[in-house]
C-alpha cells in the first residue's frame, strides 16, 4: 500500500485521540531503573503477562539487584525466569546485562547514538530493546518501534508495511519534539491500541484512531460495494 508520510499535526492528532481514550498508561510497570532493564529482556518475543510472574520470583529471591544477579547459580535463574520463555537464553542475558549493569547506566548521560551502540553491543540487546530501556529506565528520549506500531502505522496509512525499525522511528522523532514524556506516553498508548482496537483482527469499529485510518475508511467503502453489488444481484 503507498502511502503519505505523516505531518507532525498528524502524529501529534493521533497521540492526543489514543490519550483522550485510554489515558495516561504510567509506563513503565517497574520499581526500580534495574527492574525495567530485567522486564525489556524477558518480555522479548512474549506477551508482558508471562514476564510478570518471573519478574515476581526474580524479587522473592532478592535477584532484582544487579550485584546479587550478576553472581546469581544459572541454575536458578534459569527456574526462576521459566514463565518468560526461553528461559535458558533468557536466564544468561539477564545475568550478563547484571554484570554490564555500571556500563548501562553511564550511557544514560551519553550522546544518544552513542547510548544506543554501548546498548546494541552487549549480548542479548537488540534495537527495541535497547530503545525501551533507555527511554523507561534512563529517561533518554528516544522513540520505541515494536510490531504494535509497525502495524498501526501501516494499516492508518502514514508507513509502509515492510518499514523498518530505524525508517520508522526516524518518521516518529523528525516530527515530534524530542520529549522523553511525550515519547514514553506515545509508545505505551500505541501498545495499548495494539491489545484494544488494532489486534491481528482489527476492531475498528470503536477505534479512536478509526474516523481517519485508511484500513478503516477502506473497509469501509469495500463494504458499501458488497452491499451496492447484492441490491443490483437482487433487482436483476
Ligand atoms: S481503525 Fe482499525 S485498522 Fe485503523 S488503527 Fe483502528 S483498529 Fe487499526
Amino acid at each position: 500500500m503507498m502511502h503519505m508520510p505523516p505531518t507532525k499535526k498528524q502524529l501529534m492528532w493521533i497521540y492526543k485521540r489514543l490519550h483522550s481514550a485510554y489515558g495516561p498508561r504510567g509506563w513503565w510497570p517497574a520499581d526500580t531503573e534495574f527492574e525495567v532493564i530485567v522486564g525489556a529482556v524477558l518480555t522479548q518475543q512474549v506477551a508482558w503477562t508471562n514476564v510478570e510472574k518471573a519478574i515476581a520470583n526474580l524479587k522473592s529471591h532478592g535477584l532484582l539487584d544487579p550485584e546479587r544477579l550478576a553472581k546469581a547459580d544459572v541454575t536458578l535463574v534459569e527456574k526462576l525466569v521459566r514463565p518468560a520463555g526461553f528461559y535458558r537464553m533468557k536466564s544468561r542475558r539477564i545475568i550478563g546485562i547484571a554484570r554490564e549493569h555500571d556500563r548501562i547506566r553511564d550511557a544514560y548521560a551519553m550522546p544518544i547514538e552513542q547510548a544506543r551502540q554501548v546498548l546494541l553491543s552487549m549480548n542479548g540487546i537488540g534495537p527495541e530493546t535497547c530503545d525501551s530501556i533507555l527511554l523507561y529506565a534512563g529517561n533518554v528520549p528516544t522513540f520505541v518501534i515494536d510490531a504494535y506500531t509497525k502495524r498501526m502505522a501501516a494499516r492508518y496509512g502514514i508507513a509502509d508495511e515492510a518499514v523498518d525499525y530505524h525508517e520508522l522511528k526516524r518518521m516518529f522523532e523528525e516530527r515530534l519534539p524530542r520529549n522523553e514524556r511525550l515519547f514514553n506516553e506515545y509508545h505505551a498508548l500505541i501498545v495499548e491500541l495494539g491489545k484494544r482496537h488494532c489486534a491481528t483482527k482489527p476492531r475498528c469499529s470503536d477505534c479512536p484512531l478509526g474516523d481517519k485510518c485508511k484500513k478503516k475508511v477502506k473497509r469501509k467503502a469495500a463494504k458499501k460495494i458488497m452491499a451496492r453489488k447484492r441490491a443490483e444481484r437482487k433487482r436483476r
